[in-house]
């Protein structure tokens, strides 16, 4: 291709892009499409000749996008958001155009650096405290690809610090600790690592909608050091995937710290950490607590925080427990900044060598944005996950099942009155099931809160307007209101 032909298949892509954005609307929420639909229309080997680019482009275009669940659709109030803005998107495809695998800061000098400047642009915006920041040559913060990984490299470094502390803990003894409530990567990290995992339990139905206390956690603490086990590592929340609950991150870690201080305290916070940026949640999202006694803390930038997919965000207190844990550098990969010390090699802070320059797209979205574009942003999704779960409550038919959290509302219709007793889960799984059939129109997902099947709703779409959530509750309503009318006099088998 010469550069007359890039830039014109360039424009065209860009082109496409904005055509995407700006007719979102127009696309079923989700696809109306079957397994094995792309198979069937895709040739089963590479072509032999390379192809037009015009040719590529168009079955993007026309088999693709039709094929996939549009996460930024203003009408997804699914999962937790995905996020994707013009500043992401561009910061990622020029990124993508000057490949800089930032192995090391000879490799990466701008890359590097960029990451150190914008990580603690967003510690400030978070609120963290100094030690979190990459300019305190302490702590810092570094991007990775998924809170899972965040986690797992905070788990390995936690390991080795106790290890260090006591050499002789035999593995098997070595316990993470979760709660019933931890996102699934918790246990994955277990599996991954080959160490046992124990479920704390904050599920008992006077509890739903509350997260881990300090009491549950040194009753399992002595139990378990009674019992010659080592548990190293506590995994705590600030928003919970099933219903948004924030663990008592304060009164838990100030536990540790008098107790139990060889045990590493994670803040997985990959949803709702954002919402730092706003002063009137922080007390909500335990800042304070975090402040005093996470060892690490992670939040998703590309969840709730504008930035494309991936840019995981992770701060640790001390920086040297990560490269004590992660560092081995072999004679090709030695450079004269790194001996001399003066600089941040990111791939002792993560599992991988080569990384992808993800700062570019976070320095892009902070400065489009800028802190009051944020926190503007982060207020409207909660003002109208607000909207929405007034209505709930307004509204007999229906019942919160937990009280709503930030911008995550959990609720369920409730029978009709007559009905038989323990039919509420029956009722809403069906309810759920004729939800699912208007998904071209809106989407919502299913959960279970202590043994209570529920409804999730949750804003986080950039282009969702108030109006929307509106549509989304009338929806919501009207399939309520038919199958409890069908349902009235008794319930399916
Ligand atoms: C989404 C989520 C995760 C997993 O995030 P990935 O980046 O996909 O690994 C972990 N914890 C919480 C609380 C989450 O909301």
């Amino acid at each position: 291709m010469d550069i007359e032909e890039f830039r014109k298949a360039g424009y065209d892509a860009i082109d496409r892009i904005c055509e995407y954005y700006y007719s979102l609307r127009e696309y079923p929420v989700v696809p109306q499409v079957q397994p094995g639909f792309l198979k069937k229309a895709l040739p089963n080997t590479a072509p032999g000749a390379g192809e037009p680019w015009s040719n590529i482009v168009d079955d993007y275009t026309k088999l693709i996008l039709p094929g996939l669940l549009h996460f930024q659709h203003p009408l997804n109030f699914s999962y937790f958001p995905i996020q994707s803005t013009f500043a992401g998107t561009l910061g990622d495809l020029l990124a993508g155009s000057a490949p800089t695998p930032s192995l090391s800061w000879f490799v990466g000098p701008a890359s590097t650096e960029l990451e150190n400047v914008v990580m603690d642009w967003a510690a400030k915006m978070l609120g963290l405290d100094r030690v979190f920041h990459v300019e305190s040559n302490i702590g810092g913060g570094v991007i990775q690809t998924s809170a899972s990984e965040s986690m797992l490299v905070s788990v390995v470094a936690a390991r080795t610090r106790y290890l260090l502390a006591h050499p002789m803990t035999p593995i098997e003894s070595l316990l993470i600790y979760v709660t019933s409530q931890t996102h699934s990567c918790g246990r994955k990290a277990g599996l991954v690592l080959g160490l046992n995992v124990r479920v704390l339990d904050v599920d008992e139905p006077t509890r739903v909608g509350g997260g881990l206390d300090a009491e549950t956690l040194r009753v399992a603490l002595d139990e378990d050091h009674a019992a010659g086990l080592a548990p190293f590592v506590l995994i705590t929340t600030v928003g919970t995937t099933t219903s948004g609950a924030v663990d008592n991150v304060a009164d838990v870690g100030a536990l540790l710290k008098t107790s139990y201080p060889d045990v590493w305290m994670h803040v997985d916070a990959a949803w709702a950490g954002v919402v730092l940026a706003c002063p009137e949640y922080r007390e909500r999202a335990q800042l304070a607590g975090i402040n005093a006694y996470a060892d690490s803390f992670c939040t998703n930038f590309h969840k709730w925080g504008l930035v494309n997919f991936e840019c995981s965000a992770l701060w640790v207190r001390d920086r040297q427990r990560l490269i004590e844990a992660l560092e081995y550098t072999p004679p090709y990969l030695r450079t004269k900044q790194g001996d001399a010390g003066d600089t941040v090699e990111y791939r002792n802070w993560h599992l991988g060598l080569c990384r992808r320059f993800r700062s570019l797209k976070m320095w892009f979205v902070l400065r489009s944005y800028g802190l009051n574009g944020f926190q503007g942003y982060i207020r409207n999704c909660i003002a109208m996950n607000h909207m929405f779960a007034k209505q709930v409550c307004a509204t007999p038919s229906f019942e919160l099942v937990s009280p709503p959290s930030f911008a995550l509302t959990v609720f369920r219709i409730v029978p009709r009155a007559g009905a038989p007793n323990g039919t509420a889960n029956k009722l809403n799984r069906v309810f759920y099931d004729a939800l699912l059939a208007r998904s071209s129109e809106v989407l919502l997902t299913q959960t279970e809160l202590g043994g209570v099947f529920c409804v999730r709703f949750c804003v986080g779409s950039s282009r969702t307007t108030p109006a929307d959530v509106e549509d989304a509750w009338n929806i919501v309503c009207e399939v309520g209101e038919t199958v409890r009318a069908r349902f009235g006099k008794g319930l399916p088998n």
